[in-house]
């Protein structure tokens, strides 16, 4: 059971890592959507969701009797595993962009489905909830997304198209 919920804390941790570089990533992201009003209204709503779920996140962790004053990073712990296109300067950035936040929003349900699974074994009902409730966000994020990517396409096609606009 210690081990258990040693692995609990390992995992909200990463969790938590996982916020704040959704924090940094996506906050890039939305200041080169001037072209694209609803998807750049849809990114930062969920940036504020976002910082919600990070402090959540941390409250399970304190909760838990757990350290918070060392939390590494995002690309330390899970290794860079999802690369977005940030720092590439690309003609296609939105694109890129828009690929590596559905990617990330997968990411973050697998993790959240992972926790809430861990967090039901171990018997922390509190955490359980907290994970299915974020869960739950994100699963709207990446459908919104998802639902979304053939018209942000269309669009940015239109644009290339057009002589004198940037995408
Ligand atoms: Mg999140
Ligand atoms: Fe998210």
């Amino acid at each position: 059971m210690a081990d258990m919920k040693t692995k609990l804390i390992d995992w909200l941790r990463d969790a938590h890592a996982m916020e704040d570089h959704a924090l940094k990533m996506p906050s890039a992201f939305a200041g080169r959507l001037e072209h694209y009003p609803e998807l750049r209204q849809q990114v930062e709503r969920h940036i504020d969701e976002t910082r919600r779920q990070s402090g959540d996140v941390r409250a399970c962790l304190e909760r838990l009797g757990a350290d918070t004053s060392t939390m590494k990073d995002f690309a330390a712990r899970i290794g860079g595993m999802v690369q977005g296109a940030s720092g590439v300067a690309t003609n296609d950035e939105v694109m890129k962009g828009a690929l590596a936040s559905y990617a990330f929003e997968h990411t973050e349900i697998a993790s959240y489905r992972i926790i809430a699974a861990a967090a039901k074994r171990v018997g922390d009902p509190a955490t359980q909830q907290v994970c299915e409730r974020i869960l739950a966000e994100e699963q709207a994020m990446a459908d919104w997304l998802g639902d979304y990517l053939p018209s942000l396409t269309t669009q940015f096609l239109q644009r290339e198209e057009t002589p004198g606009a940037t995408a």
